[in-house]
């Protein structure tokens, strides 16, 4: 469980040059691994030891060039209630602004921590330009440089200082689901239909403490949590039309979930927000069912599912080894059907497979279609372990785990799946130096 650091400031002061210098590193590996185009604006990093999510508010406006002040008013809002810690960018080459004047204002109203970085101190002539924005109120500020990096260090040492301790478990071992989606896709009604509308109260402040906010479920021999709910209770308050909205809800619940299901509205497709929170999920290495809702509206023959189903998995490669399920939240269709499966998954995502049966499946597998040579050099992968991790993660040993490529990392994934049942979960596999 991570915390959640927000990017805030006017349109042109570095926001996402910053946001882009903080995930960059651990960002450009992931992409190695998954071979998926990341969404700019979402990353996860770490600084001593400590890891966090990192959003960039701005990256969600279209043309954020002549962005409305009253838009980057309702993103600060929302950050603030929902970042653990929210950096706050200005512009030394500009100076204060009467937009950053607003958001200032914002700001000093939250217990929320926040850091002012004062960015485009390439120099240290530019280090005195700064002190003006003593004047916003927001008391000591970071220069930084996010072009050339400097000071950047000094703010990432100060944000983890600030960023509250998490409870890494929870005392209770209930799997805990987080049903996510794009506006209307049909959550909030999919949880009335779950756990009823007399217990769907609007209690939540925005900005109290949400982690609390876990609703259990205890029905039909069905035990779990959900996560989150209260972002979807907050729903009346905040109009979710931006990307942005979605995404930052999304984020925060499926960050502190097992399993998400992510309903999608069968009426409009899959489409980029659809599978930009599908990303997340498979990123937080979370379970994922894909839950087709509202199939009541749709006319069907025959081939409509297969259909449908065909046109998610493509849109979800290579990680297509997910459970699609077609339900209607209103005539409650496949809804419990959709809870039993993500039951499954949650077993398949802490699913340990011994050391013995592993390698006496996967070493004979292995044999028969070795990784192909590279420059007259010849792979022997010789032993393969499941890493004691909270999520699926492989050892492979070989000679020469240098030359083992993505394709063969993928033949060895869907292998495993095959053979070990990881329906719904997304794994790491290491190919190491025997
Ligand atoms: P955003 O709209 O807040 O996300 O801003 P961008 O990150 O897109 O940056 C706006 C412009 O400022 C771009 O031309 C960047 O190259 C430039 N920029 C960002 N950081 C720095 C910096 O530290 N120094 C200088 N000189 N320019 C910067
Ligand atoms: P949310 O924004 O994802 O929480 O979506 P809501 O639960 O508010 O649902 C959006 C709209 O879709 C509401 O008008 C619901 O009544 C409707 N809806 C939700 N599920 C279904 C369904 O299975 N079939 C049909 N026909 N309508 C649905």
């Amino acid at each position: 469980m991570s915390n959640i650091v927000a990017i805030v400031g006017r349109p042109n002061v570095g926001k996402s040059t910053l946001f882009n210098r903080l995930i960059q590193r651990r960002e450009a590996i992931v992409d190695a691994i998954s071979g998926v185009t990341r969404d700019r604006h979402y990353g996860r990093t770490d600084w001593n030891g400590k890891e966090f999510s990192v959003i960039d508010t701005g990256g969600y406006v279209v043309g954020s060039d002549d962005i409305f002040e009253q838009e980057i008013d309702k993103q600060v809002e929302l950050a603030i209630g929902e970042a653990d810690a929210i950096i706050f960018v200005v512009d030394v080459e500009t100076g204060i602004t009467g937009m950053d004047e607003d958001v200032a204002q914002l700001l000093r109203q939250t217990q929320k921590p926040v850091l002012l970085a004062v960015n485009k101190v390439d120099n240290t002539k530019r280090e005195a330009d700064a002190v003006e924005f003593y004047a916003l109120g927001l008391g000591e500020y970071y220069t930084i440089s996010s072009s050339n990096g400097s000071g950047t260090g000094e703010l990432l040492d100060a944000l983890v200082e600030i960023l509250p301790e998490r409870e890494e478990k929870e005392e209770e071992e209930l799997p805990r689901f987080a049903i996510v989606g794009r506006p209307n896709a049909g959550k909030s009604s999919f949880i009335n239909a779950l756990i009823g509308e007399d217990r769907y109260i609007v209690t939540d402040i925005a900005g109290t403490t949400r982690d609390s906010n876990d609703t259990r479920y205890d029905r039909f021999g069905f035990e779990f949590n959900l996560v989150d709910t209260a972002g979807i209770r907050r729903k009346a308050r905040v109009k979710e039309d931006l990307e942005f909205y979605s995404v930052m809800r999304s984020v925060r619940a499926i960050e502190h979930s097992d399993v998400c299901l992510l309903l999608i509205d069968a009426t409009r497709g899959f489409e980029g927000q659809d599978q930009n929170i599908f990303w997340l999920a498979e990123r937080n290495r979370k379970g994922i069912v894909i839950l087709v809702n509202k199939w009541d509206l749709v006319e069907k023959d025959t081939q409509t599912t297969r259909e449908f189903e065909k046109l998610i998995r493509e849109n979800i490669e290579p990680f297509t080894d997910v459970p699609i399920i077609f339900i209607s939240v209103l005539t409650k269709q496949r809804i419990f059907k959709a809870i039993e499966t993500a039951v499954e998954v949650y077993k398949n995502r802490s699913k340990r497979i011994p050391t013995r049966k592993l390698n006496d499946v996967m070493l004979p597998i292995i044999e028969h279609r070795p990784p192909p040579s590279n420059k007259g050099k010849y792979v022997k992968i010789k032993f393969c372990t499941q890493l004691p991790t909270p999520v699926p993660q492989f050892a492979f040993f070989a000679n020469l785990p240098q030359y083992v490529k993505d394709p063969y990392r993928r033949f060895v994934e869907n292998k495993l799946r095959e053979n070990f049942g990881f329906h719904g979960v997304p794994m790491d596999i290491y190919f190491r130096k025997k």
